[in-house]
Order: C-alpha cells, then structure tokens, then sequence
C-alpha cells in the first residue's frame, strides 16, 4: 500500500486532486460562515479543516514525487520547517494583545509577498518540467507573481510600522506621487515585454526581472506610505486582498491547484472587504489608492488639542444613577475599548441593565478599532448576546430615541466634524450618537482618535465626559449600580 501510495503517480495525482477538491469547498463555506456571528466559530472550524487536509495532501505529494532514498530527506525538510514556522506562530500567536492583531496581520500578509517573490525566483532559476513547457506563458507568470509578492511585501510592511505607530500615520506627499507611480507600472509592463522575449536566462532577461523587482519594491513602499488618516481600513484590507493574488500568482508558478483557488479567495473577499470599508468611509476606492487623504491644511486646524468650548465632566456614581433611571440605552464602543480590554465588565454592566428592565443595545461602526469586525469579535468572546449587537445602518435613526449613550473609547467613528465640509473626515458617516438624550464619553485624556480631528461632541452641551482607563470606569459604575 505504501509503495503505491508513494510510487503510483497517478493514484496519488488523482487521490490529492480530491484533497484539493475538499480543501477548496471547506474554505468556501469557512468564508460563508465567518460573515454571520451565528456561524463564525463554525467557519473557523472548516478553514481550519481545509488547512489540514491542504496541508497533508501537499505534503503527500511532495513525498510521493520523491521516491527513493530522497523521501526521507524531504520529510526532515518539511518538518524541519514546519516546525519552525509553527513554533514561532505559536508564540507569536500566544502573545498578541486582541489590540496588536491588525499589525501582526499586515506583518503576515508581508510573509505572503515575500513567499511569492522567492517562489518566483526559485522557479526561474529551477523550472519545473511542466510549468516549463508552458513556455513564455510561464515567464509571465513568475514576472507577475513577483511584481505582486514584491508590492505586498514592503506595502505590508509600511503598513505594520505605521499601524503599530513605529512610523508616522500621516501620508506621505511625494511631489507628483501619481505619475511616480503609473511610471513604475509602465516601466514595469516594458521589462515584462523585455523578459518574456529575450531568452531564458540571459543578461538581460535577469537585468529585466531585478529591475522589476527594485520598481515593486519601491512601489509597494511608496503606494502605502501615501496613504494616511482614516484611510488605513481600506489599507489594510487591500493588502489581504494583495496577498491572495501573490498566493494564486505563486499557485500558478509551482503548478498547484488548491493555491490558486485559495488565492484567489483571499484576493477577490479582500477586494470586496475594501469595497465594504470604502463605503463605511465614503470614499472612492481609486482615492484611497491615490492616498494623500488627511494632508490637506484643514486637517491641523482641526487638529489635535485645539479646545472648542467647554466640557462637563461626571463621575462612575452619577452616571450609574443615569441609567438605572434610563429606558433604552446604546452603548457604541470603539478602540479604546479594545485597548482597556473594557469587553468583559461592559458585558457585565449589560448583563445588570437589562435585568433591571433597561433596554440595552450596541451600535457598532463598520471601520470601529483597528481591524474589520474588531468590536463584534470582542463582543463575542465576551458572549455579549447577538441579538442586540447592531450595525451603525440599523441603529441611526433610532438615537432621539435613546435616553443615554455610552461611548466607550471610541472617537472618530461618533464625531459630528465628519458633517462639516472641510474637515479632514469629511463624509464618512458616523454614528449620531449626539442626538440621543445624554451622552456619556469615556476616555483618558482630550486626545484625539486615530484620524487626529478634535472632536466637538465632546463639547455638546448634552455631553459629559467620564475620564479614566475605561475597564476601571465600567467596573466603577457596576459597583455603584
Ligand atoms: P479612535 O481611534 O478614533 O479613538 C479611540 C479613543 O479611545 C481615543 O480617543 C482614546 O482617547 C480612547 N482610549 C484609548 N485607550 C483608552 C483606554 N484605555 N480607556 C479609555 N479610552 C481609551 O477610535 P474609533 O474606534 O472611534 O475609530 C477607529 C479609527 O481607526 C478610525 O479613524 C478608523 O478609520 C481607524 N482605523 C480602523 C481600522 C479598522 O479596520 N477598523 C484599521 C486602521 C485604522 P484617550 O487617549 O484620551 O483615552
């Protein structure tokens, strides 16, 4: 059984083709379960499954295309590097604050990129047979793969320093930043021609593919580091977008189906995760791409610190007073929450509310945090019902209705700015929490949130501010409750 397992191509060929097959749907219906929270755990189990097949598959064809005294060197190999690349994801996995994930995902979106050019390399310099009949064909694809590995490999990585603030957020300027870059694309496309039509291996085919691969470094650099402000969502899901085509572009090089097909997933739910955001922003995605957003003069006069009036402050006991009287309260969490790691005594204080009779809500924005779905995954882990966890859509025309809002570490995402023209956050819709009966804003500082535009609602006159770490603020109103 071994021996046909490891020597009959054609069963193996055909048995991991299967494999592939039922790796490729268990990754379908993991991408279809995740966007419910009903059914996200349940998706997570069947990407997690697809790996697992992918992976043993994979790694049975690898053998089994080694026969002989080879197999065995092959196996140390991969597990080799397995357990390398395993041990470090698990500490690194082990170690992550809930608030440092969008940095650690643009991090490993960078390790895509790089795969991908180092794939393209490896498969110019060690063409496989029947990739290499492919031809010129095949030249194509390791020129695109490595312009798009390349891309995404220094773009995630400006975008892990700036996302983890070891980098400035504003963007970058560069005088005629746009024609910089339709320049690198049409350069690019002109050595792509060179490559494909001079002959394999030549000078100048190697200069052509080098030259490329500097042009995209630069590019992927250049195109993130110009894009600032609130503009990072979309960055960030552009660039998982990036990282699916570099694994499909990379799928085509090594001549497997299965990364195709997973690449391609990644690449085109990346593309409409960005549409998404683009829409929760109102911005145009071209314009985002074309960066720049948050430069512009009115962005530091409405900047940081600037004082707009007078503010109300309160303290935990008489807010705790406020809602016992209250009928319908919303609370509208945003990164701060996340950093005070607040999920679990907002769970609690809900939990308290709504056995007193008080009608409890949460109005989540779309780009709230740092990551898409940040809020709503720390809700979950904190088994904050489903139910009454609703979209900014669903919830915005319900706020003169609503007695108290509790607005708990989040700013951009409830700033009126965004309905003055001129302000730097122009347009993006924004949840009106200012037109409920009270508002209760809970923050350390005067600060202003990632986007810097000081915000005025903390200067309305029903608003009071509860200062303080936002997890001790929670539990200081459970007490008094
Ligand atoms: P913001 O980033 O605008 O503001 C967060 C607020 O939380 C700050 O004003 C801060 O004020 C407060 N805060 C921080 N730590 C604590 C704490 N321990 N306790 C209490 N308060 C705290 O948050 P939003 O969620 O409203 O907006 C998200 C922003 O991030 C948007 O601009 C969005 O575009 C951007 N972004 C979103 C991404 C996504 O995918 N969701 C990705 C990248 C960027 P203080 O310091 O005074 O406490």
């Amino acid at each position: 059984m071994t021996d046909m397992l490891f020597f009959d191509g054609g069963l193996l060929t055909r048995a991991t083709t299967l494999a592939y097959l039922a790796a490729g749907l268990l990754f379908i219906l993991a991408l279809a379960s995740l966007s419910k929270h009903e059914t996200a755990k349940r998706g997570n189990t069947f990407g997690a499954v697809g790996m697992l097949i992918a992976l043993v598959a994979t790694i049975a064809l690898a053998l089994g295309s080694e026969p002989g005294q080879g197999v065995l060197v092959t196996f140390l190999l991969i597990a080799l590097a397995m357990g390398i690349g395993g041990a470090i994801g698990t500490v690194m996995a082990k170690r992550v604050e809930m608030t440092g994930m969008p940095e650690l995902i643009a991090m490993l979106h960078s390790f895509v990129g790089l795969a991908a050019v180092l794939v393209g390399f490896n498969s110019y310099l060690a063409p496989d047979a029947t990739a290499h009949a492919l031809g010129t064909f095949h030249l194509g694809e390791i020129f695109l793969g490595i312009f798009i590995g390349a891309v995404t490999f220094t773009g995630s990585i400006v975008a892990y320093l700036k996302l983890s603030a070891k980098i400035s957020g504003k963007p970058l300027t560069l005088p005629a930043r746009n024609w910089l870059n339709l320049a690198a694309l049409l350069v690019s496309l002109a050595l792509m021609v060179v490559f494909m039509l001079t002959e394999e291996g030549s000078l100048l085919s190697w200069a052509a593919l080098l030259a490329m691969t500097v042009i995209a470094l630069l590019l992927g650099l250049h195109l993130v580091a110009a894009i600032g402000g609130g503009d990072m969502p979309v960055v960030v899901s552009m660039l998982n977008s990036y990282s699916g085509w570099a694994a499909a572009a990379a799928g085509f090089m090594l001549n497997n189906d299965l990364l195709i097909i997973t690449g391609a997933l990644v690449g085109s739910s990346g593309a409409y995760l960005s549409w998404i955001m683009c829409k929760a922003m109102n911005r145009a995605f071209i314009s985002v791409i074309l960066g720049g957003f948050g430069s512009d003069s009115s962005a530091s006069a409405a900047g940081e610190g600037e004082e707009e009036g007078t503010i109300d402050e309160v303290d935990a006991a008489a807010v705790a007073a406020l809602l016992s009287d209250a009928r319908r309260v919303v609370i509208t969490p945003g990164y701060g929450m996340a950093v005070a790691q607040a999920q679990y005594p907002v769970a609690t204080l809900t939990e308290k509310l709504r056995e007193k009779g008080v009608e409890v809500q949460f109005g989540i924005h779309p780009v709230a945090g740092r990551l898409p779905g940040h809020m709503n995954v720390l809700l979950a882990e904190a088994k904050v019902p489903y139910d009454i966890v609703l979209e900014m859509d669903e919830i915005n025309d319900d706020f003169p209705e609503v007695d108290v809002v509790l607005v708990i570490g989040a700013n951009d995402t409830v700033n009126p700015a965004a309905e003055e023209p001129g302000s730097p956050i122009a347009g993006m819709p924004v949840l009106t929490v200012w037109e409920a009966g009270k508002v209760i804003v809970f923050k350390r500082s005067m600060a202003t949130g990632y986007a810097g535009v000081q915000n005025p609602l903390f200067f309305k006159e029903n608003t009071s501010m509860l200062f303080g770490d936002a997890k001790g603020s929670v539990e200081a109103i459970i007490q008094a409750l």
